[in-house]
């Protein structure tokens, strides 16, 4: 029942009427008694009205998709450290009328992971990709004491922008970060974790590595959701790899954007239901 002192939460982006966003959250909303209410905005291009828009309406707090998770920065009044370095912001809170943004990609990852009984401490990854998801993703692995992170991607824009921040997120952590041509794919083969964080793969049958560099055991992440069973990942579990798909990150994250709205944990049998 949604009453006069019900609190508003959004998903603010273009297009969103395809998220699973509100049923995930109203879900849960439900089955912990608590008066909030999610809803889809599709606000365009026009992210700085729809943040001054949240202020007026004093709502709870809010998700971006995209196009607006860097933009958005600028506009709110703090943001997380995590934040600060990857550039990107997805979920922002209303905190006593300061609006706080948090990154919530790679939290979710890494739990996603624990949650699947794989830890990331002392461990050597690649990582596939050097743009929004895949820089949250790495300073995560480092805050959770990866030995050693090697990012693949192809040269220019992308591979600079990641280079000058690789300096930031070694001041977080002791874990040995670099950057590298995504030709060097060789890597792989020393590797403990290997995470695809490009799109290759999203709605088409593309990999982004041959199958002959995927050893038995190898632990892979593919953060793409859409096909669940990617290229890459059937092809690693024909090989004997161990496979995680891009559908936990995306609850994972969700879970963590649900703590900081609420205070409270996401109930995940429902979710998952
Ligand atoms: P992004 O910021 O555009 O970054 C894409 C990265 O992939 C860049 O490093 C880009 O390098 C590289 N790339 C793109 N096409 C490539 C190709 N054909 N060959 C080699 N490298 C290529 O995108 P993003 O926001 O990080 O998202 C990446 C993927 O992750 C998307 O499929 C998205 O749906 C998925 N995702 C999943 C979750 C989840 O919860 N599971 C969360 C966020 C994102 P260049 O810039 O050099 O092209």
């Amino acid at each position: 029942m949604i009453t006069g002192t019900t609190k508003l939460l959004a998903l603010f982006g273009s297009p969103v009427s395809h998220s699973g966003s509100p049923v995930m959250y109203n879900s849960a909303f439900k089955a912990l008694g608590l008066d909030y209410v999610y809803v889809a905005i599709d606000i365009g291009n026009n992210i700085k009205e729809a943040i001054s828009a949240a202020r007026l309406f004093n709502m709870k707090g809010f998700n971006l998709t995209m196009p607006c998770k860097s933009e958005a920065l600028h506009y709110v009044d703090e943001v997380s450290k995590e934040a600060e370095i990857v550039g990107a912001i997805n979920t922002v809170v209303n905190e006593n009328g300061k609006l706080k943004g948090y990154i919530t990609d790679g939290i979710g990852f890494v739990n996603n992971l624990l949650n699947k009984g794989i830890t990331v401490k002392n461990k050597k990854i690649v990582v596939l990709g050097a743009g929004g998801a895949a820089t949250a993703i790495i300073l995560q692995l480092a805050i959770a004491c990866a030995s050693e992170i090697v990012v693949l991607n192809r040269r220019g824009k992308t591979f600079d922008k990641f280079s000058e921040k690789i300096k930031e997120m070694t001041k977080l952590s002791d874990t040995a970060i670099s950057i590298t041509d995504i030709k060097n794919t060789e890597i792989i083969k020393g590797t403990d974790i290997l995470v695809n964080a490009t799109p290759i793969g999203m709605g088409t049958d593309e990999t982004p590595v041959n199958s002959d560099l995927l050893k038995k055991d190898l632990v892979i992440a593919d953060i793409v959701y859409n096909p669940v069973e990617t290229r890459l990942l059937k092809e690693a579990k024909n090989r004997g790899c161990i496979c995680i798909n891009g559908k936990g990150m995306l609850l994972y994250q969700g879970i963590e954007a649900f703590r900081l709205f609420t205070g409270q944990n996401m109930p995940k049998e429902v979710i998952k239901a």
